[in-house]
């Protein structure tokens, strides 16, 4: 096999895809495997899903069963969230958020703590209520939300097993509406910070670290009461036509602005289900920052405005909820997430890494498990209070180090590789 992850800056190393098309078949190939891991839709811009042998779970039936007296759906893994938002609209039902782009696959997703935005929103791996894992020892493994180590799995980084099945909390369809607001300045977002994450249900902001905040997209779920249209967002002002995240660029394959009410999966993400991105033209970064360092953390970043922007396509500010999964960068903290979206310059975006992670690095900065870093393990361990029951917890479900890989061992458990 040889064959690029989807923004094509990464080539798997693994000599085998595996397709199983049941999951008899997942445990046969993972019980008699040395080494393997599961490949999602392969949007993370690492070696993170990487091994000697990997296994592909999109041929698996996607087994969509939504029990609505639960308020759960179950479906397989390998499924993606834009797929499974058309079997929830015929069943009336849709998920609390999604992230800026439906096509990533619901296990791989989960997986790294994928996210959305707003104040009161989880990351997507809180939605889970139930999981089921083909383990090391080709046997299966069932967890529910309140079984003691649910919390330690539905973050599993690919490291515990093969997620054939994911049960994810439903609610009754709703629609949204995204307005986008243009021209923030800083010290108007500094100044009323939480008033502006808390405009919408999920609010994001794209900048170029330049001297203001140049859009602000608001979603908001749409109730039975009218609209309050806001004609001003602590001096943004509403934009007249559609915008892309990046200014100057086409937003045909972005999902309606301009208050268009819609499905809650046509507008939650940024980008289209419809439009299939072909191998994407950027790299990504992200780092979660408790909220309480918000403001600060912000300054040092602009401070080092010089350094990015040669590289920088747009950068995101999300805010995501606190949860108690062991391994997701907003256990125990609420968060502002900070996104980098950069040219596809591997070496100029590390020297840029470089001095966002020594500025990011007091305020205690988790980094997006999917997307590039640098910081090794030593530096993780003391950002996870719950890191050590995560290594007892691979241990345990893989003493043969089956879905160990060279990525894991670097930056989260430490000690030698594979
Ligand atoms: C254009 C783009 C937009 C993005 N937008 C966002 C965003 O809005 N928010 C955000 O937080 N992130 C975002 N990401 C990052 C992305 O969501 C994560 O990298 C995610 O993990 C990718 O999922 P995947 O299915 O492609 O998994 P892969 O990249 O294929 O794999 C990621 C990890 O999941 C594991 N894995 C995958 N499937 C399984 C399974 N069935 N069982 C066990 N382990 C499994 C792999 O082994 C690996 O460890 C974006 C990425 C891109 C390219």
């Amino acid at each position: 096999m040889s064959d690029t992850n989807w923004a094509g800056n990464y080539t798997y190393r693994a000599g085998t895809l595996h397709r199983p098309s049941s999951v008899e078949q997942v445990r046969e190939l993972v019980a008699g495997a040395s080494r393997m891991r599961v490949l999602g839709s392969r949007h993370s811009f690492t070696d993170i899903a990487d091994s000697s042998a990997l296994l592909s779970l999109d041929g698996l039936p996607a087994d969509v069963v939504v029990d609505h007296a639960a308020g759960t759906v179950s479906c397989s893994g390998g499924l993606r969230y834009g797929e499974l938002a058309e079997a929830l609209a015929v069943e009336g039902v849709a998920l609390a958020n999604l992230a800026s782009l439906p096509h990533i696959s619901v296990a791989g997703a989960v997986a790294t703590a994928t996210h959305g935005s707003g104040d009161a929103n989880g990351n997507l791996a809180t939605a889970v209520a139930g999981l089921e894992l083909v383990t090391a020892s080709g046997g299966t493994l069932t967890a529910s939300r309140g079984d003691p180590d649910l919390e330690g799995l539905v973050v599993g980084l690919g490291a515990l097993g093969a997620v054939t099945r994911v049960t994810l909390d439903v609610e009754p369809a709703y629609q949204v509406r995204q307005r986008t607001f243009e021209g923030l300045a800083w010290a108007s977002l500094f100044e009323h910070l939480d008033a502006v994450t808390s405009a919408g249900y999920s609010v994001s902001m794209f900048t170029r670290w330049g001297g203001e905040v140049e859009q602000v997209w608001v979603k908001t779920r749409v109730t039975e009461e009218p609209e309050r249209v806001r004609d001003d967002l602590f001096g943004a002002v509403p934009a007249t036509v559609d915008r892309h995240p990046i200014l100057g660029i086409d937003p045909v394959n972005c999902t309606p602005q301009l208050g268009v009410a819609g499905r809650w999966s046509d507008r939650l993400p940024h980008f289209r289900m419809g439009f299939t991105p072909s191998a994407g033209d950027e790299l990504q970064s992200e780092y979660h920052l408790p909220r309480r360092h918000a403001v600060a953390a912000l300054e040092s970043l602009r401070a080092l405005a010089g350094v990015v922007r040669p590289v920088l396509q747009v950068s995101e500010l999300r805010t995501v909820a606190a949860d108690r999964l062991w391994m997701s960068p907003q256990y125990d903290q609420d968060t502002l997430a900070v996104h980098f979206t950069w040219l596809p310059d591997r070496a100029g975006v590390e020297r840029a890494l470089v001095e966002v992670e020594a500025a990011l690095a007091p305020f205690g900065a988790r980094p997006h498990w999917g997307k590039l870093f640098l910081a090794g393990a030593a530096a993780i361990a003391p950002l996870y209070p719950r890191l050590p029951d995560f290594a007892g917890l691979v241990r345990r479900l893989d003493p043969r180090g089956v879905f160990a890989n060279a990525w894991l061992h670097q930056r989260v458990l430490g000690g030698p590789g594979p």
